[in-house]
């Protein structure tokens, strides 16, 4: 089994890793301790890579010169400890794509927003008729992006789990969006291992290389005033975009496609990266308006007799919904709740006062939703329904209001994940469209 390296986890990242490793190591194997989905399976299969599912040989895994760690297996783990044990060297699947590249890296990371200023940066890149790949987080594994081609440059949504294990990875340009507590679980509880994992965005940067960041964010500031390499860094303040977004010589305002000023700050972000990239005020200025969001972000999805329905499945912690509460201008029923991961609810107690009419809380446990915001809303409802929960929504809610699914929970109590939920939420909604 000479130069056997082999790969934990048999989802995108850990296939994306197999189908690169495949072209540049003599002998490689993937592991993983589940049932590996039947797509991915037929892709190994077809690629003559050996795997192994429902469980790891430990004996054959401890002789690899390399092993390759998927984002979804932790640091907990029996497999991860036994292999630290004996001194095997583990790297992320970033770190190992970061190996093969010799293009630019935009990595996007932070607690909330990076699918969409990954998706903005991306898109004003490929207006411009750049060669840009989007991947990470994001769809395709960084890996399996090489594992095809090599572009010119590749802009990465970066998790706190891709980056747990790197050495070497460096992001010619880093943003780094904002630092809330959440996967906790996966950080000892500590926030500050979250903090740290979060940092290393910035790790390996050094004089050529950019730093955008949110001047606001009091976590971030914290952790600035230690050394970090970088040597262009760029706060991006909220007088930098909370009247809109302007050229850079201040002539003329941007279009924007999208809602709330969660979405400006992530667009000033975007727009920063791009700008380093060489990108013209005009390219950037088109491709504004015309980005389209992946779905379940605050995504308008139908109006019915003069009500508006979003859906904003994707907020699985208090702090986006704060930021979709914000976003709304008109009268709201708002659809929260879920599997609570130490929710603190007070930070939205204004906005609901102000905003909400009525909760429909839907999950299996809404004790602390209900105990939160008794006597602060007229009317609380709950179900473990969906189609409860939008008949409901649409009874109570008048035209000029907005119905709006922001769960500030996980979706695992109920659904399958985020996306089931909120394509659960569209096709009830198809009921009663005309
Ligand atoms: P991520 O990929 O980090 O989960 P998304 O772009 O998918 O981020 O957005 C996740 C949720 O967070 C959505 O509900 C969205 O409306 C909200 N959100 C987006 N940008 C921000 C931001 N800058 N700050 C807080 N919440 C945000």
């Amino acid at each position: 089994m000479e130069g056997l390296v082999v790969i934990l986890g048999g989802g995108e990242s850990g296939v994306g890793a197999a189908l690169l490793a495949k072209q540049k190591e003599k002998n490689v194997f993937v592991s993983d301790f589940g049932e590996i989905k039947t797509i991915y399976k037929k892709e190994l299969l077809e690629a003559q890579i050996d795997f192994e599912e429902s469980g790891h040989d430990f004996e054959k895994i401890e002789k690899a010169i390399l092993v390759i760690k998927s984002p979804g297996v932790p640091e907990s783990t029996k497999i991860i400890k036994h292999l630290r044990e004996r001194n095997v060297p583990i790297v992320s699947e970033i770190e190992y794509g970061g190996r093969y590249f010799n293009g630019k890296i935009v990595g996007i990371t932070g607690s909330n927003g990076k699918t969409t200023t990954t998706g903005l940066v991306h898109h004003i890149l490929k207006c411009a008729v750049r060669d840009v790949e989007i991947g990470g987080n994001y769809g395709i594994s960084f890996c399996r992006i090489l594992s095809i081609k090599s572009p010119e440059v590749v802009v990465l949504e970066v998790s706190s789990f891709q980056l747990d294990d790197i050495d070497k990875f460096k992001c010619d340009i880093a943003i780094l969006l904002n630092i809330t507590p959440d996967h906790l679980d996966r950080y000892d509880y500590k926030f500050e291992n979250y903090v740290e994992a979060k940092f290393k965005i910035v790790a390996n940067q050094g004089s050529a290389d950019v730093f955008i960041y949110n001047g606001q964010d009091e976590e971030i500031g914290k952790r600035l005033s230690q050394k970090i390499n970088t040597q262009k860094t760029k706060a991006i303040l909220s007088e930098d975009y909370k009247n809109g977004i302007t050229s850079k010589d201040g002539s003329r305002q941007f279009e924007l496609s999208l809602k709330g000023e969660h979405n400006l700050f992530n667009a000033r972000c975007a727009v920063e990266a791009a700008r380093e990239l060489g990108m013209t005020e005009q390219e950037i200025a088109d491709a504004l308006v015309s980005f389209k969001n992946a779905p379940h972000r605050l995504e308008s999805v139908a109006m019915i007799d003069g009500v508006e329905f979003i859906n904003d499945s994707k907020a699985t912690n208090v702090d986006a919904t704060y930021f979709a509460l914000s976003a709304m201008d008109k009268a709201v029923v708002w659809i929260a709740g879920g599997k609570d991961k130490g929710n603190d609810y007070s930070d939205l107690f204004s906005l609901v006062s102000d905003k909400v009419i009525a909760i429909v809380c839907l999950g299996v446990d809404n004790k602390k939703l209900i105990s939160s915001f008794e006597g602060k809303v007229d009317i609380i409802m709950e179900t473990e329904l969906v189609g409860d929960a939008v008949r409901w929504a649409k009874n109570i809610a008048v035209s000029g209001e907005a119905v709006l699914l922001s769960p500030a929970c996980a979706s695992f109590d109920l659904f399958k994940n985020y996306v089931d939920r909120g394509d659960q939420f569209k096709k009830e909604l198809e009921k009663y469209k005309i």
